[in-house]
């Protein structure tokens, strides 16, 4: 699956009930999601590809899907743990954002859609690239440690709470930059000039679902 990965780059790699993948091709996303390339060894020789990609996976809560709704998980408890554990900590620690969806109601179906459209949410993200000068693909997912620091211009409250935080959930230092470009991103798609407590605070949300 790994070598396939290069297909994707400049893309999106999507990967479906991603906790039924094994742990050994989910391990083998780490050096793709860090050095944006990938390296396959033969006997011969070794070849590296470019595989700069976004990794979107989605997941049920539980192998029978049904944990946290109303007709009730039938999981095992090590069912559930094993499920909860294929997912290493070095590859949870490489995902920004964790978003639970709850199960859609047939109602809210026939209720009509009032989301805004696609269209409108594009325009918001080219206005906040705008405003960052940023050219087409590099985004803050780019920037350094040092960089992102320079660029967030956290303010003092949200300096504090990502200190205190980073301590409370043992954050890496990647772990702790990635907080900060998540947030440096929300604060550029509200028009906001620095980092505050409020765009920190959505931001360590988004890693402490992941957490749970
Ligand atoms: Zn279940």
């Amino acid at each position: 699956m790994c070598a396939d990965c290069t297909l994707e780059h400049k893309g999106v790699l999507f990967l479906d009930e991603l906790c039924e993948f094994s742990r050994q091709h989910l391990e083998a996303l780490r050096q793709p999601l860090e050095e944006h390339s990938v390296t396959v060894a033969r006997a011969r020789a070794a070849v590296t590809y470019p595989a700069d990609f976004m990794l979107i996976g989605a997941s049920n809560p539980c192998p029978c899907g049904h944990l946290g709704d109303a007709q009730g998980c039938t999981c095992e408890p090590r069912q559930l743990s094993a499920y909860g554990n294929k997912i290493s900590g070095p590859i949870k620690d490489r995902i920004d954002l964790v978003v639970s969806v709850p199960r859609q109601e047939y109602r809210d179906i026939f209720a009509g859609a009032d989301e805004e459209p696609s269209a409108a949410v594009r325009d918001r993200v080219e206005a906040a690239r705008r405003r960052r000068g940023e050219g087409a693909g590099h985004g803050n997912a780019a920037l350094t440690g040092r960089e992102i620091l320079a660029a967030a211009r956290a303010t003092a409250p949200a300096r504090r709470l990502l200190a205190l935080s980073g301590e409370r959930l043992h954050l890496s230092a990647r772990g702790f930059f990635r907080v900060l470009r998540v947030a440096r991103t929300i604060s550029d798609l509200a028009g906001e000039d620095r980092v505050g407590e409020d765009a920190l605070a959505e931001a360590l949300h988004y890693r402490i679902e992941m957490a749970g």
